[in-house]
């Protein structure tokens, strides 16, 4: 197995705390991308779409996953199970700052998950605390804050899966 951390990154205007709309562990928020299969090395046609509260029983035995799929090249089965609680928001200091954020964490069995896609679903808050619906799907926002009386929006969606190693320290799981 291997564990595939989700990076975000966005040019943030006047805007913090980049999230899908219930909260990274949202269990209904879609995470959209497709799947290169780690046996031959396919590409899915289309994107995949995972969220914590679709679960799947494996093929092979006890264990449930977020997604089991079939490459149509080789048939070999790959499945990935969403590890929660180790998402954080985009604040507006790591869009400056370039470092980005992890949003999720996939345990991946013989599939890599590659070009995620920002779907609609999102939210995010002005600097003077003003809540706004967001729909990365068209790659930039952009409305007005009454209460900070300035322009917000975001532009430049970026995402990167990094693989991550497991790291237990304290009886505490990190992903780095
Ligand atoms: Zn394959």
């Amino acid at each position: 197995m291997v564990f595939y951390a989700l990076y975000v990154w966005a040019d943030l205007d006047n805007l913090t705390n980049l999230q899908p709309g219930g909260g990274c562990d949202d269990p209904n928020y879609p995470y959209y991308f497709k799947l290169r299969c780690e046996n031959c090395g396919e590409v899915s046609a289309k994107a995949t779409c995972v969220s914590i509260g679709e679960v799947v029983d494996l093929p092979t035995g006890r264990a449930t996953a977020n997604l089991v799929q079939k490459c149509k090249l080789c048939g070999r089965d790959g499945s990935i199970v969403m590890i929660p609680g180790h998402g954080t928001p985009l604040s507006i200091e790591e869009s400056q700052n370039e470092t980005g954020t992890c949003l999720m964490v996939f345990d991946c069995r013989g599939c890599e998950p590659i070009d995620f896609a920002f779907g609609d679903g999102w939210k995010a808050e002005s600097l003077e605390g003003t809540s706004f619906d967001i729909d990365c799907s068209e790659g930039e926002f952009a409305d007005y804050d009454e209460k900070g009386e300035c322009p917000v929006g975001l532009g430049k969606l970026r995402s990167e899966f990094r693989v991550v190693k497991k790291q237990e320290s304290r009886g505490k799981t990190k992903f780095v």
